[in-house]
């Protein structure tokens, strides 16, 4: 029995014992529609008082007090999370005036960080005696979900958009997972899963549709407090798609302030593309205004963000800000990336450096102000992204003469 944690509805505030077919809350999702972003996404709740007594504990147990799975044991095997953060002082030959931070998240065993919210899934299922979990996904919680589910015996069914880049589909059916392409957007594939877990009663892993998605993805948070040796980033600048790895880092610095072990908040950038920024462009509208999402970066390419609600609370409550960047801003950034630090990151998460040059270039970070950005993912997910800014020069009959005629 699991009784470290409770989860509360974002919305009303009614607090639910966790089960495994508990995701929404009861009462607020009554009113969701498929054209609006849920309502009733759960939070999950430990014992903050009880922990803030022994915050040091907390810190040597790793975090795992704050984390919803019983044991350890119940995780996958593949190492997830605990990616490295390098600090990186010039951009181009020009000294950096601040100090930049880049978390690799394209270090985990699928690529991605989704391997933080499938291998938290993943275990509370294995701990609840679940042997099937769903997902629908633009590619990469599909491709991870798959990957992390072989690692744990467990099955995986996939349901993606026909058009996800192909190596997320390649990765889905080399793990073994069962492919169920879509004929359709990411938002109906979602849609389709949710109505096959009432049908089938398969587990689902849906973002912000399963609670423990974001208490997966929180962990990064706790990273970089260890990283940062226990001080809080000025600015951490995230990739938004449907608000759940924004709405996670806000949760894990959350957690450590409400255990005492932080006294402020970062100040967190939302970065969207301006084809798909549906998230940002309804902060401060009382109704829901869609417009269809088309942009290079397949990963945040999202119409209805199905964490809108607590991603806007999150933001409002900690001052966060907002930005948007064109594709071809993410391309460029993703080249200026990869040649100034060996990082190649797939679109999505070229969009979170994008956003950091352009908010340097309108003004600039203090002195010795730490910025973090989220790479979220690998490049080599999305070659076709990038093809078109690239020539792979012919190739030269191999002898010195030609060579000496590329003028290298
Ligand atoms: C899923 C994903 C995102 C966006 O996360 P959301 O929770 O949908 O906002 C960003 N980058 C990559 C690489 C992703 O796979």
């Amino acid at each position: 029995m699991n009784d470290k944690f409770t989860l509360k509805c974002s919305g009303c505030g009614r607090e639910f014992s966790p089960s495994p077919e508990l995701y929404l809350c009861p009462e607020c999702s009554k009113l969701n529609t498929t054209t609006t972003p849920p309502k009733g996404v759960l939070k999950a709740i430990y014992d903050f008082d009880v922990l803030k007594s022994s915050a040091e504990k907390v810190i040597s147990n790793n975090f795992w007090d704050l984390m919803p799975i019983i044991s350890p044991d119940s995780l996958p095997m593949l190492k997830v999370g605990n990616t490295p953060l390098y600090r990186f002082t010039d951009i181009d030959g020009k000294r950096l005036p601040f100090q930049l931070y880049l978390k690799d998240d394209s270090q985990n065993p699928t690529f991605s960080f989704k391997d933080r919210a499938s291998s938290v899934v993943s275990a509370y299922a294995k701990e609840n005696g679940i042997s099937t979990i769903v997902a629908a996904s633009t590619g990469n919680a599909g491709s991870s979900l798959a990957g992390i589910c072989a690692a744990q015996g467990q099955k995986a069914i996939i349901m993606v958009p026909k058009s996800a880049p192909v190596a997320k589909l390649t990765q889905i059916v080399m793990y073994g997972a069962t492919i169920v392409p879509v004929d359709g957007n990411y938002d109906m594939a979602f849609d389709l899963s949710i109505e096959a877990t009432k049908a089938f009663g398969w587990y689902n892993r849906n973002t912000a549709f399963n609670p423990l998605t974001i208490e997966g993805k929180k962990t990064v948070s706790f990273e970089l407090f260890n990283q940062l040796s226990r001080e809080i980033p000025d600015y951490i600048f995230v990739p938004v798609g449907d608000g759940v790895i924004i709405s996670g880092v806000y949760k894990g610095f959350e957690d450590l302030l409400n255990v005492g072990l932080i006294s402020k908040m970062p100040t967190i950038v939302a970065v969207q593309t301006e084809g798909s920024s549906n998230l940002i462009n309804n902060l401060k509208r009382d109704d829901f205004l869609v417009t269809p999402s088309s942009t290079i970066a397949d990963s945040i390419s999202v119409d209805i963000p199905r964490n809108f609600c607590m991603a806007k609370e999150f933001i409002n409550l900690y001052h966060g800000e907002t930005l948007s960047v064109t594709d071809n801003e993410i391309i460029e950034a993703s080249m200026i990336l990869s040649r100034n630090t060996g990082i190649f990151s797939e679109p999505a998460a070229a969009t979170a450096y994008a956003g950091m040059l352009k908010y340097y270039q309108r003004q600039q970070f203090n002195k010795n102000q730490k910025v973090v950005v989220l790479l979220t993912g690998s490049g080599l997910k999305d070659l076709n992204a990038v093809s078109k800014a690239i020539t792979i020069p012919n190739a030269i009959e191999p002898n010195i003469e030609a060579l000496r005629k590329m003028n290298i």
